[in-house]
């Protein structure tokens, strides 16, 4: 049997994806970050990460400088 792995939800355009694929990140305070294993957490599949258009709306969404916010992105992007 194969293992199955969970399935979560992107929150920009609500596909759904096993876990492992998409990029997990949280808000504290202000800011969106990486997560780090505590907290409440989303995620974002590869399509979306990789969208300008959708990247501008999350920025937006959650009122992050997007500077930052794009870098923290391609960063996770190219870790993963
Ligand atoms: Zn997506």
């Amino acid at each position: 049997m194969k293992k199955s792995q969970p399935i979560r939800m992107c929150i920009s355009c609500r596909s759904r994806h096993p876990q492992n694929s998409l990029i997990r990140l949280k808000q504290e305070g202000q800011k969106v970050i990486s997560f780090d294993g505590k907290g409440r957490s989303f995620y974002l599949c590869d399509l979306c990460v990789k969208n300008e258009k959708k990247i501008k709306g999350l920025t937006k969404r959650f009122k992050q400088d997007e500077e930052r916010f794009v870098k923290l992105l391609k960063e996770l992007i190219n870790n993963g």
